[in-house]
């Protein structure tokens, strides 16, 4: 109990499907609810927590792309799905008694809170939690690029990440039994090595500020509390 605190305020970043509980498409109310739980745990422990949800499990400009969009146009329609995400996960969160603000790069006055770094600062220092929308506002970014720029302005100590792996491998561990999982790794190897962690924009950016990512499985219950305890399975780039 009397260990010293890891980390004070953070970023969690959860991918669009994680939403999807176990479904293939979209949002899974009972899931996100169960995922406001974990981080309303994660809050009660005195935490500041920004959050950033991406937005794949309803639209991915890529993908779009693919079939016939204009990049750009794809890559508007997908930073407006983790609007959508946000707003999913703030009423799941205020359902759980925890305020909460979203705030999008893009403005959209009407939904919620345009982007403002010391109003967001503010909401902090509340005790509410700030879910930023829209990733970076940009096309061709990605919201892991968002939420490691959310993390250098906020001062956040720590990026975690939390995926459906419980960390970085040296290989896909869904191919190969003997892929082998890092405790810890440098930005640099995960960068040289092109391992699958979040695109290089990002590694790159918090590599500059260093903030350290934390990845691991969100799937795994109690894991967020875990993982700012330093417990658990997890993978710490730094
Ligand atoms: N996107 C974008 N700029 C950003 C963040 C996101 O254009 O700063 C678009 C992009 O098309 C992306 C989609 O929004 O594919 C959804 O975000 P992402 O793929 O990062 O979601 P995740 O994989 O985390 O669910």
């Amino acid at each position: 109990q009397a260990s010293p605190r890891k980390y004070n305020r953070v970023l969690l970043k959860l991918s669009g499907e994680v939403l999807m509980g176990e479904q293939d498409y979209g949002i899974d109310p009972a899931y996100v609810a169960r995922l406001a739980e974990e981080v309303k745990a994660a809050k009660d422990t005195g935490l500041e927590i920004c959050l950033v949800i991406g937005g794949g499990n309803i639209f991915r400009g890529v993908a779009g792309a693919a079939r016939g969009l204009d990049r750009t146009t794809g890559d508007y329609m997908g930073m407006l799905a983790t609007v959508m995400n946000a707003l999913a996960m703030q009423n799941a969160l205020e359902q759980a008694g925890v305020p909460t603000r979203v705030q999008s790069a893009i403005p959209m006055s009407s939904v919620c809170e345009p982007y403002i770094r010391r109003r967001a600062e503010r909401h902090l220092e509340k005790g509410r939690i700030v879910i930023f929308a829209a990733g970076t506002g940009n096309p061709f970014f990605t919201t892991d690029t968002g939420a490691a720029l959310r993390a250098a302005e906020m001062n956040c100590d720590a990026l975690l990440k939390g995926t459906s792996v419980d960390g970085v491998y040296d290989s896909d561990p869904k191919k190969n039994a003997d892929a082998k999982r890092f405790d810890e790794i440098t930005y640099s190897r995960v960068l040289n090595d092109n391992l699958k962690v979040m695109d290089a924009t990002a590694v790159a950016l918090c590599r500059e500020n260093s903030i350290p990512i934390v990845v691991f499985s969100i799937r795994e219950k109690g894991n967020i509390v875990r993982v700012i305890d330093g417990e658990g399975v997890q993978t710490v780039v730094r």
